[in-house]
């Protein structure tokens, strides 16, 4: 007879699962291919951008490549390229296509501010981009602006518009929510859920970029979620396989649904199930770990083994838990736009 834990193990070696020092399976890599961006959230970067780095320090699409690839043959089956803002990249049509190509890549997804994408949208279905998911912090044209720091929010209407038409399904909705800036929409982008497919995942701000007065801005994924429930009926949902720690509700009757993204006060951590690596190469197991694996020396000249080996590194170390709150706030030395969020 065979042994459960022996059975556990075969499937594991089958399937080529990635696991972690306390179990989690990891299956995701967000991958950043530019930490520049053509908008200037506040929170996420400063006013005057982030230090551009030097032309050599960024890693060539083909570099990226092969950290997606072995990746990929180390058992992560879903990739997310983000950045900054991943469309500002040239040549990221021809690299999502390379990418769509990896065999064992089940799913491969794109996060952006939607400014581009109105453009954009067809070119990256027709390559092989699955799902996008667009970054939209006020339905209001000044409040928009005033977040972004200049960006013109009916250009990202388009671009959610354009990449229905051009045949994506509704491409997720990320609001980061943040008290008295714009927390006084959130039953708007509920109501939204009811008229149209998309879903939208309303994020906890998280102090990254360290603003003057930046505890004002924190509010709990549970308030957000009470404020909804005080207006509409809602039921909870499963979520997909790759769906990440969101809690997922449904207002009655509704087209698209709502995702609770607690990166701050919920503790999702035991779900984690994601790395990351930056534009410059610095692989990571938490957003909000100092701790980093530097990639460039099995890169610069390309060696396989070892580049999986420092892969299989960073799953292995991977944090418990990360230590950010609202109250007593572990230092950061990034901004979001390095890592990719
Ligand atoms: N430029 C793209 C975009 O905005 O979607 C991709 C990169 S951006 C860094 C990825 C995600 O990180 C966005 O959804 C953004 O809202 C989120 N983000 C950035 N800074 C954040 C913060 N301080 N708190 C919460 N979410 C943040
Ligand atoms: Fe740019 Fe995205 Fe950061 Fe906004 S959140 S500044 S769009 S990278």
């Amino acid at each position: 007879m065979i042994r459960p834990k022996l059975l556990i193990s075969w499937r594991k070696i089958l399937f080529m699962q990635l696991t972690d020092s306390i179990g989690r399976n990891i299956n995701y890599l967000r991958l950043s291919v530019t930490d520049r961006c053509n908008m200037r959230c506040f929170y996420c970067m400063p006013k005057e951008g982030i230090v551009k780095k030097g032309h050599e320090a960024v890693l060539s699409y083909e570099e990226l490549q092969l950290i997606a690839e072995a990746a990929v043959g180390l058992g992560i089956e879903k990739i997310r390229i983000t950045g900054g803002e991943p469309l500002v990249r040239s040549g990221i049509v021809g690299f999502l296509e390379r990418l769509a190509g990896i065999r064992g890549l089940r799913h491969l997804a794109l996060t952006t501010n939607g400014l581009l994408l109105d453009e954009m949208a067809a070119d990256l279905y027709r390559v092989g981009v699955q799902r996008l998911n667009v970054s939209l912090d006020s339905l209001n044209p000044q409040t928009f602006s005033d977040v972004t720091r200049g960006g013109e929010l009916k250009r990202v209407l388009a671009g959610l518009d354009a990449a229905e038409k051009a045949g994506f399904p509704p491409p997720k909705i990320n609001v980061v929510i943040m008290r008295g800036v714009n927390d006084a929409e959130i039953l708007d982008f509920a109501e939204m859920t009811r008229r149209r497919g998309n879903s939208v995942r309303f994020i906890e701000y998280m102090p990254v970029v360290k603003e003057d007065g930046w505890q004002r801005y924190c509010i709990s994924g549970d308030e957000i979620l009470q404020r909804i429930a005080e207006r509409y009926t809602l039921e909870q949902i499963d979520k997909g396989k790759y769906a990440g720690p969101s809690r997922d509700f449904r207002i009655s009757g509704a087209l698209g649904s709502i995702g609770i993204i607690t990166a701050v006060s919920g503790h999702f951590c035991s779900e984690c199930n994601r790395i990351r690596v930056t534009s410059t190469g610095q692989a990571k197991g938490c957003l909000f770990s100092d701790e980093r694996t530097d990639l460039l020396p099995f890169l610069r000249p390309p060696d396989h083994e070892k580049l999986s080996q420092a892969l299989r590194g960073i799953v292995s170390s991977k944090p418990e838990r990360h230590g950010i709150s609202c109250d007593g706030y572990a230092h950061q030395n990034f901004t979001m736009a390095q890592v990719g969020g």
